[in-house]
């Protein structure tokens, strides 16, 4: 069995109709809700409860052509190594709290990035590295189902987060967590909108009816000024033409990536929470 085939079978007894949390009844290419009779596509692994076009813009693209050149380093070198922003192992993290080989960990708003091969993908663009397709807002599983919802800079792309964090609510299990990176101080970033920034006290409220277990900056002030810089220096040399900004942003991110170590004693302080690019909060849901 492939492993996208692998991630679906252990999915299917914890996926509900997103319409109406009717069960689902499975076919090799579909699932019928038993409830409303909707008909949802499953294809290579991966179930489609909404259908929406592959998406493609100019950042995209790029990041599609150093795929291809670098392969399996892409993530390592590209991701880790030539990012301005203060290296943070989000696989790491959850790990530490949980076991993605024996608990349901989703990944929500995954982008075309698999972190391992246990947790289960979920976006609302049909990337490659997809499990399910869906919208964030409506999420096709049971009630009390899901070990932890994570989510790395997805949470500011959405318009209404209140109702995708009524989704965490009604889907995690009571003693069930939340491991969410947001950013808070980071340049308007399109993908494909960006709504909003969050300090720690935000996240807390975000989170209000959660126990807060864990909070944190991953990345700090040498980050910042980094981020900015690029940002400033790639809108500076592009006069406006968004593919040549996306282009220097990623020569600046070369030639200066190597100054984001400095943030090293800056990292994990709350101190400098007031100065953070992202942070990082862990929630858990009452009731065990
Ligand atoms: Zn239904």
């Amino acid at each position: 069995m492939s492993d996208s085939n692998y991630r679906l079978e252990r999915l299917k007894p914890i996926l509900a109709c997103p319409a109406c949390q009717g069960n689902l009844l499975y076919t090799l290419d579909t699932a019928t809700c038993q409830l409303c009779q909707a008909a949802y596509s499953i294809q290579h692994g991966k179930i489609y409860f909404v259908s929406v076009p592959e998406r493609v813009d100019e950042l995209d693209k790029l990041k599609g052509l150093l795929k291809k050149w670098l392969g399996r380093y892409y993530y390592t070198i590209g991701r880790n190594v030539i990012a301005p922003t203060y290296p943070f192992n989000f696989r790491g993290k959850i790990c530490q709290r949980l076991d993605p080989a024996r608990q349901i960990v989703v990944d929500v708003g995954c982008g075309n990035h698999r972190m391992d091969e246990n947790i289960i993908t979920l976006d609302f663009f049909d990337y490659d590295a997809v499990d399910v397709v869906c919208d964030l807002g409506m999420l096709p599983f049971k009630s009390d189902s899901v070990d932890a919802f994570v989510s790395r800079s997805v949470l500011e792309h959405i318009s209404d987060n209140s109702l995708v964090i009524q989704q965490f609510n009604r889907c995690t299990r009571p003693g069930g967590l939340g491991l969410h990176l947001i950013p808070f101080l980071f340049p308007f970033h399109a993908s494909p909108h960006d709504f909003q920034r969050y300090t720690h006290k935000g996240q807390e409220a975000l989170f209000k009816e959660w126990e807060v277990i864990e909070q944190t900056n991953p990345t700090g002030p040498v980050t910042l000024a980094l981020v900015c810089l690029i940002e400033f220096l790639s809108i500076l040399f592009s006069f406006g033409q968004e593919k040549i900004k996306a282009s220097l942003s990623l020569i600046f991110c070369v030639l200066l990536f190597p100054l984001k170590f400095l943030d090293f004693p800056f990292v994990n302080r709350r101190s400098f929470f007031s100065l953070a690019p992202t942070l990082f909060i862990v929630v858990r849901k009452s009731g065990v």
